[in-house]
């Protein structure tokens, strides 16, 4: 590799440095271990944590690590079973453009078939939901020495392949950033792998293991957890189907694969996004017809909004003489990159977060108003997409220049209409 495909040391580190980092480092899984004991009490109530304390006897159980050995390794060989195309992902700064297996719907259709017969064979799947914080715990532990294996494997990587954000020279920065872009083990892609497949699945998996345990306690799953789990299952497929899309992600694109993505993907997605499920099956709610139509409305809006952008984008990056956008008002850049300045991204500059949004609330509201739990995904949910959207706006600047200011004028706001 020549010189000039060198990485510069990262001058603007995120997360407050260092010292943000580290503070990130622990409180990232302790809050996933406080929700799960906060929502495993008859309160569940956010401010009662010396009422946590009993269930700390029960953190660690091998088993549930050995099940979790096992599911990677499962979701690691259909990721590398020859289903499916291949497809390439963008031009890396060497020039050279990675291969990608596009399989992670054909992933999911074997683990639901045999999540099938396992269920048909009489399978206990409501071994999740009574050892989910052992499983926690277990998921942490693969995701910090799944993290420290990358770090010592990013010092031996070449200068061309380390991620252009986790090259500060901090060990502890880079560690949790992520230091190398794209980590592979011959040709399997980690980073790319923990993003939808072991996680997201997961997150589907743990989700059904609560709906099974509703059944166990009370003959049949409630409306509000059929709601959360189609909700959230219709999320997973749609993100699975859509694969390809990844590719030119921030996630993919530029940040480096450390233990933020890595424990984001195996521990944060599959234990706290499965919150509402987890809640209902101690603290059943009961939804009326009325209800429950109005809360699939606000879903299917926000879910219009979240696919229709995303595709809209995606469709006009991929080829903008696509008729589906070909008449769409555009800006020009210098990067000879055109900006859309009309259709989903004319209404708000990140539109796309917007659906999400409107589906993040939809998840929590079948769990009622009576607790605050249920609503730390669409919270917290809240503060990851504006950060995420200011990260994005950064970079856009930096590549778009005045373009972007242009195209900040003519679309002022950022993801909600009028307010922000
Ligand atoms: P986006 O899909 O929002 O992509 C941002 C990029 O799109 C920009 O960097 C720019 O890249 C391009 N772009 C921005 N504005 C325009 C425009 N007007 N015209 C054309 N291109 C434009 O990135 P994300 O990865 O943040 O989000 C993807 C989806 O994933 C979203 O729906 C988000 O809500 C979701 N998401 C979900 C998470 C979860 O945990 N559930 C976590 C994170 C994201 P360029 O010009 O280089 O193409």
């Amino acid at each position: 590799m020549s010189d000039s495909y060198k990485i510069p040391r990262t001058q603007e580190r995120e997360f407050g440095g260092a010292l943000g980092a580290s503070i990130l480092l622990f409180l990232m899984p302790a809050t996933v271990f406080y929700l799960l004991l906060t929502c495993g009490t008859e309160q569940a109530s956010v401010l009662n944590i010396p009422g946590l304390l009993p269930a700390l006897d029960a953190l660690w159980n091998p088993i549930t690590l050995l099940l979790l050995l096992a599911w990677f390794g499962f979701q690691a060989l259909l990721y590398v079973l020859p289903l499916g195309k291949v497809t390439e992902g963008i031009t890396l700064r060497d020039k050279s453009r990675l291969q990608y297996p596009i399989n992670a719907f054909q992933a999911f259709v074997v683990t639901a078939l045999s999540v099938c017969v396992g269920l048909a064979c009489g399978l206990r799947l409501s071994y999740i939901h009574d050892h989910l914080l052992q499983f926690a715990v277990s998921a942490s532990i693969l995701s910090l020495a799944l993290s420290f294996l990358l770090y010592f494997k990013s010092l031996r990587a070449a200068e061309s392949e380390l991620a252009p954000g986790g090259n500060s020279g901090n060990p502890v920065y880079d560690f949790f950033i992520g230091h190398e872009l794209n980590p592979r083990l011959g040709s399997f892609d980690l980073k790319y792998f923990c993003e939808l497949r072991p996680g997201l699945i997961g997150w589907a998996l743990i989700n059904l293991a609560m709906l099974m345990k509703e059944v166990e306690l009370r003959g049949s799953p409630s409306l509000a957890m059929l709601l959360v789990n189609a909700f959230q299952l219709l999320y997973v497929m749609d993100a699975l189907w859509n694969e390809e899309a990844i590719l030119t992600t921030m996630d993919i694109v530029h940040d480096g694969f450390g233990f933020m993505l890595a424990f984001g993907d195996l521990t944060w997605v599959p234990f706290t996004y499965s919150l509402q499920a987890y809640f209902l099956v101690q603290h059943p709610r009961m939804l009326s017809v009325a209800v429950a139509a109005g809360i699939i409305c606000l879903n299917a809006v926000g879910y219009i909004i979240f696919r229709g952008s995303n595709s809209q984008k995606n469709t006009f990056r991929r080829n903008p003489n696509d008729p589906k956008v070909a008449g769409l008002e555009t800006i020009p850049t210098a990067t000879g990159k055109r900006l859309l300045v009309s259709g989903w991204w004319g209404i708000v500059r990140h539109p796309n977060y917007l659906g999400d949004l409107i589906m993040a609330l939809a998840w929590s509201l079948p769990c009622g108003l009576t607790h605050l739990l249920p609503y730390f995904y669409v919270t917290y949910f809240t503060v990851l997409l504006i950060h995420r959207e200011a990260r994005d706006e950064h970079q856009c600047m930096r590549k778009y220049g005045l373009a972007w200011h242009e195209y900040c004028r003519r679309v002022p706001y950022r993801i909600f209409p009028y307010i922000y």
